[in-house]
């Protein structure tokens, strides 16, 4: 049985107002804080509001970004740094969301970049994969996965792997109410977690957070979570409401128990 403390994540994407983000964050902060000793809670809000949430979240759910770039600093217009992230609070950082994929063009390249560069300013990443319903379609779910896996921790060493946690999100899921079932998010999980064996070892992959990402729900999410290769969820729609978001953190507390 593995001791994987369980992860959930609510990725604010480019939603809410300073004023909406902060009552949001006190009301998650509210909200899940008798979990934070069992699950490890985040939240990503976009980065105007980083400042403001981190203060409202308190210490119970951890502040983080949805992006980050990879030059420490210099002429990158629009761009921001790991030094920024972690002057403003940040202490985890989505990396290759699939917004960032297959909506601004990120390649499997830039997004390996991104994670080799949290990873040596000692912020935690959270390397987001996933296939397309055509991918899906075309028998394509593990080798796409296998593919952004690979590709993401090409360099990284089995040390800095306790820092990483990946977050299995079928595009075709993502922000459409459609959910993979247990089953097959199970399977992609476990297909994953085997691939983290071959590339080190059992021990990182028995230790490694793989959480899924997809219209996770408080109504889905006790079964999603059973699944033994299924640690946690990383929540767009429904962490933008408090309640909802706590139900799936309880939902990942009792996963843990
Ligand atoms: C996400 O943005 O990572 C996500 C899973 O969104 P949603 O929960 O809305 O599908």
């Amino acid at each position: 049985m593995s001791q994987r403390v369980p992860f959930v994540g609510g990725n604010w994407k480019m939603n809410t107002d300073l004023a909406g983000g902060v009552q949001l964050a006190q009301d998650v902060a509210t909200s899940v804080g008798d979990y934070a000793g069992t699950v490890d809670i985040r939240a990503y809000p976009p980065f105007p509001y980083l400042h403001a949430v981190g203060d409202a979240l308190g210490t119970s759910v951890m502040l983080g970004s949805q992006d980050v770039w990879h030059e420490g600093d210099g002429a990158f217009t629009g761009e921001v740094s790991t030094d920024m992230l972690m002057d403003a609070g940040a202490g985890s950082v989505l990396i290759g969301h699939s917004e960032r994929r297959h909506v601004i063009g990120e390649t499997d390249e830039l997004v390996g970049k991104k994670l080799r560069r949290v990873l040596e300013a000692g912020l935690e990443a959270v390397l987001c994969v996933g296939e397309t319903l055509d991918e899906r379609e075309a028998g394509q779910t593990n080798s796409v996965n296998e593919r952004q896996v690979r590709s993401g921790l090409g360099g990284v060493s089995a040390l800095a792997m306790g820092s990483i946690v990946i977050a299995y999100e079928p595009v075709w899921a993502i922000g459409t109410g459609k959910t993979a079932s247990p089953e097959d998010a199970q399977a992609a999980h476990a297909a994953i977690r085997s691939l983290v064996a071959a590339l080190y070892s059992e021990a990182e992959a028995d230790a490694v957070r793989i959480i899924y990402g997809g219209s996770m729900k408080p109504a889905n999410a006790a079964e999603l979570l059973a699944q033994p290769d299924i640690d946690g969820g990383l929540i767009g729609g429904a962490s933008l409401k408090a309640p909802d978001f706590a139900g799936i953190v309880e939902a990942a507390a009792s996963s843990a128990g």
